[in-house]
């Protein structure tokens, strides 16, 4: 992820924390507004009710007091009326003014004459009363004012009480006073009613002394309202506080600022969870791309992998395969030419066998930087394994550019490479094949440049071979060979031929090489020249040498009878040499056909012997110990010709026959074969000259002393029965 996306996000989080504070605040603003105004609310309705009460309180007493003052006047119009008919009208009044217990007539010298009421002991409530000091001033205020009076409370038998005093009568005709007894509970109650109606309770304070209350349960006292009702100047003044009972304040001060907060909550919430669920999303995304781009990595390197090579990191086989094949595809549609060129470095593999893998590792890693000084960026150069390249060319070239490319190619091969204290000098042979003129598609193109370079290689290597018809020709033969010689394998075409070997002191025959022949008919003879790199490249070489080997053995055991030191020599291959089961085999085929050891000499060559040195040894080390001889054919002609000796237990030396075959004219091929000889002897090892032609040639080799010889001097190879009768010949003698 960009660093202006990383940017951008953080932005917009902040943005949205932003909103989510905003909300928040302004629902809490919101919400104390509301809770004010609703306060404000409660507060204007008590304070409308505590006034209702006070108005309702003081018209009640007010009626109350009518009443009274209407009886006082009745009684002094109707001054003749019984007092049974007073006492009837004091019960009526008693009756209808709920609160008013009693009602007493006290005469104008103070003395209780009669009273009506709901209480029991009202009398003797008067006339404790009338001794009360209080009680006896309001009568002294009264008779001068000619004015009603209230008492202050008082409390008796648990309740609370009010005294309301009317005079009868005024100036000189006055008959004293009427007293009611007020029971201020139940008074008040029947004034204000059911709080639960009327939605408030109320209490009186006077003379800071509690003496009303309809409260049952006031949760919040905090809220309330007074009015003071003052019926009477003498008299402290009554507050009365009104609560809201709990369903008003429920009302009134209803949770709506609750909810604002809570919706103001809920929103930021929403708003962060969104952000949450964006920003997890994001990061989610994000380890996915890191994730994805992870997998992709892996994905590279595994394609890396599987298009190139490891060891030059040039593209591959698999890779130029399919490169190819694409190019050839547009190159059909679009009339498109490119070239490719097939490459093997000369004798390699006696680079990775005298010196090392690792140095020869280290030699490919160095190519390269050499192909790239000579090819062209849009040239696609492939390793297809081991020391074989192959170049692809885009566009079309003539004969003689490829020719100037391929050239400049081999002589920048030349420049010596170092690797450690080691100069390698490399050569190579470059087969070309053009499209569309010599194949159309992958697999032929390939192969027809693999068949040029066969031909550079038939050449004499470090040289070029354009493919032509002659190629063709030849990898046409070459398929079909192969075919041939398996056939061959199955119908057992092939047979051994003997070339006797002769101990040069005394020219007597000491053994006999065997070689491969194939006889495809009566008529045909073919030398393994022909042949015998293909078996060695199909394997077949392994079961058509043991066939012939045992054979062999059969058969030059019949001539042990006329000579029980006669040798067979045998020629063994490296991919033989390699098979795990070589030593077991050898064992089992001696035990067969009883053919004893001590007369029986492998040939290896110098390449076959380093190309595996732990498995050579071992090899060596068991055929020595089975008694078998050991002989390095082809001698001289491999590398390390002469440290290799000491180190592994050879018997024979066969000089090869390049050496041989000069001896009379190049002095300096004599002087090597001297050299052998007097090494040989040197180590005990027995030397023989192969491929010995001619009596002069005989001659030099017999004056340096080389033990034993071969050659068409002496013999061809022949057939067994020829060989046989040789034999016969010579040892009846
Ligand atoms: P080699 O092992 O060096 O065999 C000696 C070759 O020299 C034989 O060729 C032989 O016919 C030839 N030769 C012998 N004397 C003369 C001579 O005076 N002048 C000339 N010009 N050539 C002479 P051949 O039989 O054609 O075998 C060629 C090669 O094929 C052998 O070379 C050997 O490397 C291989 N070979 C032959 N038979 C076998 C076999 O059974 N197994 C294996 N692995 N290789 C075999
Ligand atoms: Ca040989
Ligand atoms: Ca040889």
């Amino acid at each position: 992820m960009s660093y202006q996306s990383e940017q951008n996000k953080k932005q917009s989080s902040i943005g949205t924390y932003v909103i989510c504070l905003v909300v928040l605040l302004s629902s809490v603003l919101i919400a104390i507004y509301v809770r004010n105004s609703q306060e404000k609310a409660l507060t204007t309705i008590l304070q409308g009710q505590a006034k209702r009460t006070e108005l309702k309180l003081t018209q009640s007493a007010e009626h109350l007091i009518g009443e009274l003052f209407a009886m006082s006047k009745r009684w002094i119009n109707n001054h003749r009326t019984s007092e049974k008919n007073w006492r009837a009208d004091a019960k009526d009044f008693i009756s209808r003014l709920t609160g008013v217990s009693t009602l007493w007539w006290v005469d104008a010298d103070r003395n209780f004459q009669w009273g009506e009421s709901t209480e029991p002991n009202h009398t003797e409530i008067i006339y404790e009363l009338l001794q009360d000091a209080e009680f006896k001033e309001i009568l002294d205020t009264m008779a001068q004012k000619y004015l009603p009076e209230i008492s202050r409370t008082y409390d008796l038998a648990g309740k609370k009480w009010l005294y309301i005093f009317v005079p009868i009568g005024s100036g000189l005709n006055v008959d004293g006073a009427f007293i009611i007894e007020v029971n201020i509970k139940n008074f008040i109650d029947e004034q204000l009613g059911d709080p639960l109606v009327s939605g408030f309770y109320t209490e009186a304070v006077a003379n800071e002394e509690l003496v009303y209350s309809n409260v049952v349960d006031v949760k919040d006292m905090s809220h309330f309202a007074t009015a003071t009702l003052n019926l009477d100047s003498d008299q402290d003044g009554w507050d009365f506080n009104v609560y809201p009972i709990a369903e008003t304040s429920q009302i009134i001060l209803s949770p709506l600022p609750y909810f604002i907060v809570g919706a103001g909550l809920v929103i930021s919430l929403l708003f962060l969870i969104a952000l949450l669920s964006r920003l997890k999303a994001t990061n989610q995304s994000l380890e996915l791309s890191k994730q994805i781009s992870e997998t992709e990595k892996v994905q590279f390197e595994l394609e890396y992998l599987a298009n190139h090579d490891t060891l030059t990191h040039l593209p591959n086989r698999h890779y130029i395969n399919r490169f190819i094949q694409k190019k050839v595809k547009q190159g059909l549609l679009n009339n498109q030419k490119f070239t490719l060129l097939f490459i093997d470095l000369d004798h390699f593999k006696d680079i990775n066998d005298t010196l090392g893998h690792s140095v020869g590792d280290k030699t490919l890693k160095k190519l390269p930087v050499l192909f790239n000084k000579v090819f062209r960026h849009d040239d696609v150069i492939a390793r297809m394994g081991g020391d074989e390249f192959v170049v692809y060319l885009p566009g079309e070239l003539d004969v003689p550019h490829v020719e100037k490319l391929v050239k400049r190619f081999m002589k920048s091969l030349e420049y010596p490479i170092e690797i450690g204290e080691h100069q390698i000098r490399l050569t190579g042979s470059v087969g070309v094949a053009f499209f569309p003129q010599h194949g159309t598609n992958v697999v032929e193109l390939l192969s027809h440049a693999d068949a040029a370079l066969y031909r550079a290689k038939d050449q004499g290597r470090n040289t070029y071979a354009i493919y032509d018809s002659e190629i063709e020709q030849k990898a046409k033969d070459r398929v079909e060979l192969i075919s041939r010689l398996h056939t061959a394998n199955d119908r057992d075409e092939f047979e051994m031929f003997f070339q006797p070997r002769y101990e040069l002191l005394n020219q007597k025959i000491i053994g006999a090489e065997a070689l491969l022949r194939w006889s495809p008919n009566e008529a045909t003879l073919i030398a393994p020249d022909k042949f015998i790199d293909i078996l060695e490249e199909t394997s077949l070489i392994i079961p058509i040498t043991w066939k012939m080997f045992e054979k062999s053995c059969s058969q030059f055991k019949q001539l042990l009878k006329l000579n029980d030191t006669l040798s067979l020599s045998f020629n063994i291959s490296a991919k033989q040499l390699e098979h795990p089961d070589f030593i077991k085999k050898l064992r089992i085929v001696l035990s067969k056909t009883d053919f004893p050891a001590h007369n029986l000499e492998l040939e290896l060559t110098e390449q076959t012997l380093i190309q595996n040195v732990e498995n050579s040894r071992y090899i060596l080390k068991n055929l020595k110990q089975m008694g078998i001889s050991v002989a390095i054919d082809d001698f001289g002609t491999g590398y390390s010709s002469l440290s290799y000796l000491k180190n592994f237990p050879v018997d024979v030396l066969k000089i090869d026959q390049s050496f041989i075959r000069d001896i009379e004219v190049d002095s300096g091929d004599l002087e090597l074969v001297k050299t052998m000889i007097t090494m040989g002897k040197n180590l005990n090892i027995t030397t023989v000259a192969e491929g010995v032609e001619n009596e002069n040639q005989l001659k030099l080799l017999t004056d340096e002393s080389c033990e034993q010889a071969q050659g068409y001097y002496f013999n061809k190879p022949m057939p067994f029965e020829q060989f046989e009768k040789l034999l016969t010949k010579t040892f009846s003698n």
